[in-house]
C-alpha cells in the first residue's frame, strides 16, 4: 500500500497544500496526475510525493481522519519533470501563487490539471517498416521493395504496396515498428547558406563564446543584424551538443525570423497558440523526450521542458508581452533566470530598445553590454517631427494627414515605394456619442468609454471585451443623431483609401488578426510588395523588415503618453523608435511624427534614434520619482463584487500594511484607484509597495495571504514586479 501526497486542482490559497491518498498499485510516480475525491467530487490532483506505507488503518489513527483512495491514474508518464517541478516551487516563493495555478501555466492547455480537460489528446502512432532478415528468398519485385527499405534504412509502411509488404512480413525478412506520429505538418523548407558576419556581430559573438554562461544585454539599433548574431550563436549552442530556447514577443509578428531559424536549423519546435491540441501535445512531448534541439515561442514557451539548454535567448526584451499580467503574474526573464542556473546556461537579451531595468543592469555590470551600432544596409531613415497645431500643416481635405505628410506618401507612392503609417488604436472612433444631450455610450463592466467598430456595426469595450449593438436611439433622449469623436484604424484605413484611390492599403491590428493566419498573410503580402500602403497600431512595428519601405508616419505620436503609467514615455519611445526604423532598410527612408507635444523628450531622442539620450533623460526622472530600476514594485489588488465590504477591507489592509512596514525600508502608496476602476463587475483599489530589498515584503506579504485565506467576498491579488502601474 502506498500513501500518496496529491495537490488538488483548485488555484486558490485556501488548499495550497497537499492531501494524503491512499493507492495500492505500482503504477504511480511523481509527477503523474491523478482523479481523486475531494469535497464530495472527483476532481484532478497532481502527485508530489510517494511512500510505502504497512497498513491505511494505523495512518488513518496517525492522521485522524479517514484516508481516501486514488480513483485512478491518468498518466502513464509523468508530464512534469523534476526541473519543472523544482521551478514552480521557486516561482511560488517568488510570486506568492498556489502552486496548482503555477503548474497549469506551465503546460499545455490539453495537459493542465483541470477536470474539465480530462480527455487529453491520444498520442497518434505511425508505422514503420525496417530490414529483419537478409537472407530469405525473395521474387524479383519482392527484392526490389525490400532493397528500397534497406536503403532507407526504415521507412513508411504505407510508401509500398500492402500485398508485397504482407509477404515480405509474412516470410520474416523484414518488421514493422510502431513509432509515435508528429501530428504537425513541417513545410519543406529549403536550407540556406549562413551569411559572413560584419566586424561587429563576429565580435559580439566571440565575446558571448568567450563566457557562454552569463547574462548579455545585446543593444543594436533596427536593422543591425542582431537575428543573424541569434542563428549563428544558436549554431555553435548545437555544436557544442546544447539545446537553445527562443522566446520572441508575439509569433505571428515573428514570422520572418522563425522563417530564417528554419532556413537553417531542421530539429525545431515552435510553440504556437494556433496549434491544435494534439499538435500541442506532440511537440510538448518531443521536447520532452529531448529530440529537438531548438523550441522558438512567446512568453509560455520558458516552460517548454527542453533539457540540456546551453542558451535562452530573448527577443526584443523590452517587450510588455513578456509579463503575465494575470495569475500567476510571471515575468518570462524572472524564469529565465532560475532556468540559468539550473542549467548552468547563458541568456542573451535583444533590443534596439532595451528596458530601463535591463539597461542599468548591464551599466552597472550585472549584464555584458553588447551593441551594434550600424545598419547592415542603407542608413537610419532621417526623421521629421510635425506639430498638429502648426496652422500651416493644415489641411482642408483630411482630419488625420498634415501636409507635409500627404504629400510625403504621394511621392513615395510615385516612386513606387511602400508605406507605414501608424495609428496606435484600433476600431472606428474610441468614443460615440449623442448629439442632441451629449451622452456618451459607456462599458456597462468598466463604464470606459466604447469604441465604434463599424465593420460590424458594433461597440466594443477594448478593456473587458463587453461588446453592444451600434444603437438605432439614444437611451437618454431617443435622438437618431449620433456623433464619432476621434480615430482609430479602421476609419484612418477609410481616410487613407479616399485620399490615395489608386494605392492599395493593407490594414493590421488585432481585430483583423484575430481570424487565423490573417497577420502572417497581410505581412507577406507587404513584404512582396502586394501593397503600397500598410496601416495598423504596434503590430506593424514589430521587427520586420521590409526592403522597399521608404516612408514611415505616425499619425498621432502622443497615443500613450497620457497613460498614467511610470512607463509610459518608455513604451511610447520603443514604439516609435521601432517605427520610425522600419524605414529605409535599403534605400534611403524619412520618417514623419505627427504630434501635439512636439518638444516631449520621448519623441525627441526617437526621432534621432537616440537610445542612450532617452535612457540618460528618463534615468533622471525614475530616480526623481522613485520608480524602478531604482526600486522594486509589488502592486496589491483588492476586488470585491460588494463595494462597502471593500471599503471596510481596504481600510484594515492599510493597517496592517503601515504597522508591518514601520521600521522597514518599504513605502506603501495608497489605497487608491484604478484607472478601470470596475473590472468585470468587480470593484477594485490598490496598494503600490516600493522597497529595495524582496527580503522586506516576503514575511509580510506572507501574513497578507493568511488573512485573506479566511476572508469571503474580498480577494487579494499580489503582482511582483508589475508591468504597468496604473
Ligand atoms: P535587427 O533584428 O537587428 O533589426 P535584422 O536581423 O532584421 O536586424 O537584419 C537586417 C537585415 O540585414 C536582414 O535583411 C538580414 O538578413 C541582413 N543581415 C544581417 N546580418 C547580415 C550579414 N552578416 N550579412 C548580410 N546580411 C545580413
Ligand atoms: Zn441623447
Ligand atoms: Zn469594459
Amino acid at each position: 500500500m502506498k500513501l500518496v501526497e496529491v495537490l488538488i486542482e483548485y488555484p486558490s490559497m485556501q488548499i495550497d497544500r497537499p492531501f494524503s491518498y491512499a493507492y495500492d498499485g505500482d503504477d504511480i510516480q511523481i509527477g503523474v496526475r491523478v482523479l481523486v475525491p475531494f469535497n464530495k467530487q472527483e476532481v484532478v490532483g497532481y502527485v508530489l510525493a510517494i511512500k510505502d506505507i504497512i497498513s491505511l488503518e494505523n495512518e488513518s489513527v496517525l492522521q485522524g481522519r479517514e484516508i481516501k483512495s486514488i480513483t485512478k491514474v491518468l498518466d502513464e508518464e509523468p508530464i512534469l519533470n523534476e526541473e519543472l517541478m523544482k521551478l514552480a516551487s521557486e516561482l511560488k516563493e517568488y510570486y506568492f501563487a498556489p502552486l496548482i495555478s503555477i503548474y497549469q501555466t506551465m503546460l499545455p492547455p490539453s495537459l493542465k490539471p483541470k477536470s474539465s480537460s480530462l480527455s487529453k489528446p491520444k498520442i497518434a502512432y505511425e508505422t514503420y517498416v525496417k530490414v529483419k532478415d537478409e537472407n530469405i528468398l525473395l521474387t524479383k519485385k519482392q527484392e526490389e521493395v525490400f532493397l528500397k527499405i534497406k536503403e532507407s534504412k526504415e521507412s513508411l509502411k504505407n510508401l509500398y504496396s500492402a500485398n508485397i509488404i504482407k509477404t515480405l512480413l509474412d516470410k520474416g525478412a523484414i518488421v514493422e515498428v510502431k513509432k509515435e506520429k508528429r501530428r504537425l505538418k513541417t513545410e519543406n523548407i529549403e536550407k540556406k547558406e549562413e551569411n559572413t558576419l560584419s566586424d561587429e556581430q563576429q565580435d559580439v559573438l566571440t565575446k558571448i563564446l568567450e563566457n557562454p554562461r552569463d547574462i548579455y544585454l545585446l543593444e543594436g539599433v533596427t536593422g543591425s543584424g542582431k537575428t543573424e548574431v541569434y542563428l549563428q550563436l544558436t549554431k555553435k549552442m548545437i555544436e557544442m551538443g546544447k539545446k537553445v530556447l527562443i522566446l520572441v514577443p508575439e509569433i505571428s509578428l515573428s514570422y520572418q525570423m522563425i522563417h530564417q531559424f528554419e532556413e537553417r536549423f531542421s530539429s525545431i519546435a515552435i510553440l504556437h497558440s494556433s496549434l491544435t491540441p494534439g499538435e500541442k501535445y506532440d511537440e510538448y512531448r518531443l521536447i520532452a523526450r529531448g529530440e529537438i534541439d531548438i523550441v522558438i515561442g512567446a512568453r509560455s514557451a520558458i516552460f517548454a521542458p527542453l533539457d540540456n539548454i546551453g542558451m535562452i535567448i530573448i527577443d526584443e526584451e523590452h517587450s510588455e508581452t513578456y509579463k503575465q499580467e494575470s495569475p500567476p503574474y510571471y515575468h518570462a526573464l524572472t524564469v529565465a533566470k532560475m532556468r540559468m542556473k539550473y542549467h548552468s546556461c547563458g541568456i542573451l537579451l535583444g533590443s534596439a530598445t532595451p528596458s530601463l531595468e535591463s539597461r542599468s543592469r548591464a551599466y552597472k555590470g550585472v549584464y555584458h553590454l553588447l551593441t551594434l551600432n550600424n545598419r547592415i544596409t542603407g542608413h537610419l531613415p532621417t526623421c521629421q517631427i510635425v506639430s498638429l497645431s502648426d496652422y500651416k500643416e493644415i489641411d482642408k481635405e483630411s482630419i488625420l494627414f498634415s501636409k507635409t505628410a500627404r504629400k510625403a506618401i504621394q511621392e513615395t507612392l510615385d516612386k513606387h515605394e511602400q508605406v507605414m503609417i501608424l495609428l496606435n488604436r484600433r476600431g472606428f472612433a474610441p468614443s460615440f456619442s449623442c448629439r442632441k444631450c451629449g451622452h456618451i455610450f459607456r462599458c456597462k463592466e468598466c463604464h470606459l468609454p466604447l469604441t465604434l467598430h463599424k465593420d460590424v456595426h458594433r461597440l466594443k469595450c477594448h478593456h473587458c471585451g463587453y461588446e453592444e449593438d451600434e444603437p438605432d436611439i439614444c437611451p437618454s433622449c431617443s435622438s437618431t443623431y449620433f456623433r464619432i469623436n476621434g480615430y482609430g484604424s479602421e476609419r484612418a484605413e477609410e481616410e487613407v483609401k479616399k485620399l490615395f484611390p489608386s494605392a492599395k492599403i493593407l490594414r493590421l491590428d488585432s481585430d483583423v488578426s484575430s481570424k487565423k493566419g490573417q497577420t502572417k498573410s497581410i505581412l507577406k503580402q507587404f513584404k512582396n510588395q502586394e501593397a503600397d500602403i500598410l496601416l495598423g497600431t504596434q503590430m506593424i512595428a514589430k521587427g520586420h523588415d521590409f526592403k522597399n519601405v521608404t516612408l514611415a508616419i505616425v499619425l498621432l505620436a502622443d497615443i500613450g503618453l497620457n497613460l498614467p503609467s511610470f512607463r509610459a514615455a518608455e513604451r511610447t519611445f520603443s514604439l516609435l523608435t521601432q517605427t520610425i526604423g522600419r524605414a529605409g532598410r535599403s534605400k534611403n527612408g524619412l520618417a514623419i511624427l505627427q504630434t501635439y507635444n512636439p518638444t516631449h523628450y520621448a519623441l525627441k531622442y526617437a526621432s534621432k534614434q537616440d537610445y542612450e539620450g532617452f535612457y540618460n533623460y528618463e534615468m533622471k526622472i525614475r530616480k526623481m520619482n522613485m520608480y524602478p530600476p531604482f526600486c522594486y514594485c509589488t502592486i496589491l489588488t483588492l476586488s470585491s463584487a460588494n463595494e462597502e465590504l471593500l471599503d471596510e477591507m481596504t481600510l484594515k489592509i492599510k493597517a496592517f500594511l503601515n504597522a508591518s512596514f514601520e521600521d522597514k525600508a518599504v513605502e506603501v502608496i495608497g489605497p487608491s484607484e484604478y484607472y478601470i476602476r470596475i473590472l468585470n463587475r468587480h470593484y477594485r483599489k490598490k496598494f503600490l509597495l516600493k522597497y529595495k530589498s524582496f527580503e522586506d515584503i516576503k514575511d509580510v506579504l506572507l501574513k497578507l495571504q493568511d488573512i485573506f485565506k479566511s476572508q469571503r467576498g474580498v480577494q487579494c491579488f499580489i503582482n511582483v514586479d508589475p508591468y504597468e502601474d496604473y
